[in-house]
């Protein structure tokens, strides 16, 4: 596999879900989402800032939130390399894919849970992220942001997967510079109108393997010491439907024998004998919620 092998399949897990043909009211929300984010992506972003050069980097923390950005962010270079291969006059076999790895910021800033650590590692390899992982304990983001930039001076602008329901999202636009007190840059946010609703449709029909953390009832992962499963996906605390069976069922490349399954990661050894010392609840998994004023329930 190559960076670009992976920008072409994130390619046709979007197009193959704009094709499929749920009547779902999140799908055809979803969609939309979807196309507004690729327009942002090909006609804002890489216009300005030419994707195969350094000036651009992708945020990234194993989150869903970013995971799903990664596959729309894959599958935009994907169609913005055919489409410059397309209009040249020279043949397709003369083109290649002109990155081998891609520009990735992480800030290791908290005590993770391992399973995450595990995931973004996984992650790492199998979308081929050249990852700059800051040193653990920085004062603050800022600060671990300017050190990034210091390594890495050609970042102009960097690609965050926030959205409007997020802590300090509401007030925020697609491309915008950073705030005063921020090392300079530009901050790229083609994810701020999707519900959390859209994110779970298209994560959970791409079948691209997830954090095991949602499985156990997470909705959204901060530090250990500052994130339990969301109290509202308790079992004893209601009775849940799964709102996204079609999207499990009909996952790109599903095989018959895994109809219902999702693709998780293990969780670590560590976390495992962490749960049990907490809490004798069971949790229906993170995508049985869909109210976005929840999802941060279990991060104090
Ligand atoms: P979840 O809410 O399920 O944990 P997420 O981590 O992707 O998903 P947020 O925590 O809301 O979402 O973070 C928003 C975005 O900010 C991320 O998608 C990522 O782009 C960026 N981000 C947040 N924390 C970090 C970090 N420690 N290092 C690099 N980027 C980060």
């Amino acid at each position: 596999m190559t960076l670009a092998e992976v920008a072409e399949r994130c390619y046709h897990i979007t197009s193959s879900y704009l094709a499929s043909s749920s009547d779902s009211a999140i799908v055809g929300s979803t969609k939309e989402a979807l196309n507004l984010t690729r327009r942002y992506f090909l006609q804002d972003v890489f216009t300005q800032w030419n994707p195969f050069s350094k000036k651009l980097s992708f945020s990234y923390n194993g989150g869903k939130d970013c995971q799903v950005l990664l596959i729309l962010y894959l599958s935009c270079l994907w169609e913005f390399f055919a489409e410059s291969v397309g209009s040249s006059q020279y043949p397709a076999q003369y083109h290649q894919f002109p990155l081998r790895f891609l520009p990735t910021v992480y800030i290791n800033q908290t005590e993770t849970f391992t399973t995450l650590e595990n995931s973004i590692e996984s992650t790492r390899k199998r979308y081929f992220l050249s990852v700059y992982e800051s040193p653990q304990n920085q004062t603050s983001m800022p600060e671990a942001f300017k050190k990034f930039l210091d390594v890495h001076p050609q970042t102009e602008a960097i690609v965050i997967g926030i959205r409007h329901t997020d802590p300090f999202g509401s007030d925020l636009d697609c491309v915008q510079k950073t705030d005063k007190n921020w090392p300079t840059f530009m901050r790229i946010q083609p994810l701020l109108h999707w519900k959390l609703a859209n994110v779970w449709s298209l994560l959970l029909y791409s079948n691209e393997e997830i954090c095991g953390l949602y499985e156990t009832g997470f909705t959204s992962i901060g530090s250990i010491n500052s994130t339990v499963p969301n109290p509202f996906l308790k079992k004893s605390h209601s009775d849940l439907q799964n709102p996204f069976q079609w999207e499990i069922e009909n996952a790109f490349g599903k095989r018959k024998e895994d109809i219902n399954k999702v693709r998780v990661s293990k969780l670590s050894s560590a976390d495992v004998q962490l749960f049990a010392g907490c809490s004798d609840d069971e949790y229906y998994p993170g995508w049985y919620l869909v109210d976005d004023s929840l999802e941060r329930a279990g991060r104090s």
